[in-house]
């Protein structure tokens, strides 16, 4: 089968032939028929320290995707051949204290599908039918390969009370575009996203964002006067990894404000801590998606009129996948989807 597979410790992804992964009973094996391309891929792709520490060489990576299920593991009920899938990329352990309360997604013992298991940028992919969730019917194909990014912004975005709230989400990448559409969705009064990339503030604009300023020209006080805020913001979304970005959305929490942090910052970022003690803020790290309330939250609010379609702007075929990263790499794009059913 065709896998893009990390097979060498230097710069670069390589198009290869593989062997079909083989299925254990309690595996699924999935055809994949679309995915998309994550921040993650392009840090594998380059090669950086990260990688290098992480990535077992040879690996297929990816794992945003969704695909049909052709092969079921003799001990898997549940699940039928012919079923549309998305997949939920942090295989857990099963037998932590997290685990075992039903807390998969603060599992100690995480593995990631196309970061340390084989990946889903290939025609097929065993995976461990418990990861596997079953899309509505209605969902678009496309759709389900965004699911994993979505359910990062669904599982920020809820993660605190937001209806009639003010809310600041920094960082208008694919996640902090979505994670705006939510929260419109779920009643926040204004969201404000802000960035310096025109491609992406437009997109936030059309997803639903009240306001989305380019941070080096407008400052929040000057956004806070235009909505006719008198306090700060309720909510923060940080969506960037950028210092400079946490520390402006710790300024401009009113008091009492809660923080969700989902952006990866590559190195230690100093903050100003009596803007959390003196002022009684909330900030809560986010990693992934709950498994599974996330993922059937997300589930019934695209059926109930959740629109994030949009965030998809850039469609390749498989084999033009170093086009698909080049587009990725630009920033002029939301998410970027490869098709692999032809
Ligand atoms: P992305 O890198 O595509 O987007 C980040 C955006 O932040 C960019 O558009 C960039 O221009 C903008 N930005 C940079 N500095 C900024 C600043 N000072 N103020 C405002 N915006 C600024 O990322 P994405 O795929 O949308 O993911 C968002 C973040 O979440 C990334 O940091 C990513 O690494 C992280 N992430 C975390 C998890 C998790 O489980 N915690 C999962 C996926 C992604
Ligand atoms: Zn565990």
């Amino acid at each position: 089968m065709r896998a893009l597979v990390k097979s060498r410790r230097e710069p670069g992804i390589w198009l290869e032939d593989v062997g079909r992964p083989a299925i254990g009973p309690n595996d699924l094996l999935v055809r994949v028929h679309y995915t998309s391309i994550c921040g993650t891929d392009l840090h594998i792709w380059s090669w950086d320290a990260w990688a290098q520490r992480t990535i077992p060489v040879p690996l297929v990576i990816g794992h945003e995707f969704m695909g049909t299920i052709v092969e079921v593991g003799s001990e898997v009920s549940g699940y039928a051949i012919g079923q549309r899938v998305a997949v939920e990329g942090h295989v857990t352990c099963g037998h932590c204290r997290n685990c075992r309360a039903g807390r998969r997604h603060l599992c100690r013992n995480t593995v990631g599908i196309g970061v340390q298991r084989a990946g889903a940028f290939a025609d097929f992919i065993a995976v461990p039918a418990g990861n596997a969730y079953v899309l509505p019917a209605g969902m678009p194909d496309e759709i389900g390969a965004i699911l994993d990014p979505l359910g990062n912004a669904v599982h920020s975005a809820l993660s605190f009370e937001l209806a009639a709230e003010d809310v600041l989400v920094t960082g208008a990448g694919p996640i902090g575009v979505m994670a705006a559409a939510v929260c419109r969705f779920v009643g926040a009064r204004y969201v404000v996203v802000t960035d310096r990339n025109h491609y992406r503030l437009s997109l936030a604009r059309r997803l639903g964002a009240t306001l989305a300023v380019d941070y080096t020209t407008t400052t929040l006080d000057a956004v806070m006067k235009e909505l006719g805020m008198l306090e700060g913001f309720d909510i923060g979304l940080e969506m960037s990894g950028s210092p400079d970005a946490l520390r402006s959305m710790l300024a401009f929490m009113n008091n009492g404000g809660r923080v969700a942090l989902l952006g990866i910052s590559n190195q230690e970022i100093p903050i100003d801590w009596d803007q959390v003690i003196f002022r009684g803020l909330t900030l809560k790290g986010i990693y992934g998606r709950e498994m599974f309330e996330t993922w059937y939250r997300m589930g019934t609010m695209l059926q109930s009129g959740l629109d994030i379609a949009a965030v998809i702007t850039h469609r390749f075929p498989a084999h033009e996948f170093a086009q698909a990263f080049e587009v990725v790499r630009s920033g002029q794009c939301g998410k970027v989807v490869l098709d692999w059913t032809a």
